[in-house]
């Protein structure tokens, strides 16, 4: 069996977990999760990193710093994981939803303006598959209406924007270390804080509303309750098993790239006689081969590829669903048709990636994939029948 995915051991983990336990502080905050923020903060110049229990708490957290308060509105893709607004709409937001480009899943950067009004707090975009939205149009729109940016970067670590590591562009980002990401902690997240005058109140949040973090830098004498917050810090134990999956990402990130690009080569000739399209990766971006999606032509031909795949232990899988249709928020949403979200619902499909997927096994999923398009005309060929 080909699963979807599999998680990684850089094999430094359990000792770096018992040289946590054995150290006598196992709460947050400790040793390695120390050494897990300066490693982003060196490396991606972050300015202020924490890290949280799940990308979800980090987007809670942003909920809150932006004090998100009912009859705001925020805009954001429909074609996202539901943290990425589940986190605005627990304040009292209103979500916008707009559409995927046409080019990739991102958010259409072209149709945000339309949908910014006087309630508008907030933009937040998602790096789909790790690959950069269009950061200065978003920035750009964000300083004349005066609204904050939130990168939802939880699948781009180590990926970037004409030479900007994504998650350092916006006020504020998240991350995440889910086991299906690249770097992982089984559960874990992180938020990062560029916009600074939000540090001192992230600190405060995180720790269950307390000034808990100035206490121990000896900043003041007590601690107390002085703002709303929650337990959004995770384990020392969590760190140390991100610590050693950062120490190795060069590795992991080259091993990443080598599959996806093969998966890229072994496919083009499909996507050249229009049976799928590829990912596409504008000139701005980078590529930090999150995942390998395709898109089909139609949601039963996806189906059947699926099933096909199936039938040969090769686990392929869709995504996500239109989140302006979902059961929760169909009744708020304004009605507008988002055709492209709805577009990679039923048609984006994920091949197995993970790094331990051997030559071997990646072959048999292309070569499935190839069998499976044989017997179906080519898009040129379905073309001339129409014109008959
Ligand atoms: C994985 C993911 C999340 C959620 O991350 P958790 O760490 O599981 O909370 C949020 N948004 C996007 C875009 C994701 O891919």
């Amino acid at each position: 069996m080909i699963p979807f995915n599999k998680p990684h051991l850089t094999g430094n983990e359990t000792d770096y977990i018992r040289e946590s336990v054995l150290s006598g502080k196992i709460s947050g905050d400790g040793i390695y999760t120390k050494k897990c923020h300066q490693f982003f903060e060196t490396k991606y110049g972050f300015r202020k990193v924490l890290l949280t229990t799940s990308c979800t708490d980090a987007l809670e957290m942003c909920a809150i710093l932006l004090d998100i308060k009912p009859g705001d509105e925020v805009i954001a893709p429909s074609y996202t994981f539901v943290s990425t607004v589940n986190a605005f709409v627990l304040r009292g937001a209103k979500v916008v939803f707009a559409d995927s480009s046409t080019e990739n899943p991102n958010i259409d950067v072209e149709e945000i303006e339309r949908l910014i009004t006087p309630k508008t707090k907030a933009i937040i975009v998602v790096h789909y598959a790790g690959i950069a939205c269009d950061m200065d149009k978003v920035m750009e729109l964000a300083n004349q209406h005066k609204l904050y940016v939130v990168e939802d970067a939880a699948q781009a670590i180590d990926s970037y924007y004409k030479g900007k590591p994504l998650g350092s562009i916006g006020h504020l980002a998240t991350f995440s270390f889910h086991e299906t990401k690249n770097i992982i902690s089984g559960e874990g997240g992180m938020l990062v804080v560029n916009d600074e005058h939000f540090i001192g109140r992230a600190e405060i949040i995180r720790e269950k509303g307390t000034n808990r973090s100035s206490f121990f830098r000896g900043e003041i004498d007590k601690y107390g309750w002085v703002d709303i917050g929650s337990s959004f810090l995770p384990s020392d134990i969590i760190a140390a098993f991100l610590y050693a999956q950062i120490e190795n990402i060069e590795v992991i990130q080259q091993r990443r790239k080598d599959i996806w690009q093969r998966y890229y080569r072994e496919l083009k000739p499909l996507e050249q006689d229009g049976f799928i399209q590829l990912p596409y990766i504008p000139e701005y971006a980078t590529n930090n081969a999150h995942m390998f999606y395709i898109v089909c032509r139609s949601l039963e031909e996806r189906t059947g590829l699926i099933a096909k795949l199936k039938e040969n232990q090769v686990m392929a899988v869709f995504h996500y669903l239109s989140l302006h249709k979902s059961p929760y928020y169909i009744q708020h949403h304004d009605g507008r048709e988002l055709p492209m979200s709805d577009l990679y619902s039923d048609n984006l499909l994920r091949l197995p990636f993970y790094y331990g997927l051997e030559k071997i096994e990646q072959e048999k999923v292309i070569d499935i994939i190839k069998g499976f398009y044989k017997q179906l005309p080519k898009k040129t060929e379905l073309v001339k029948e129409l014109q008959k």
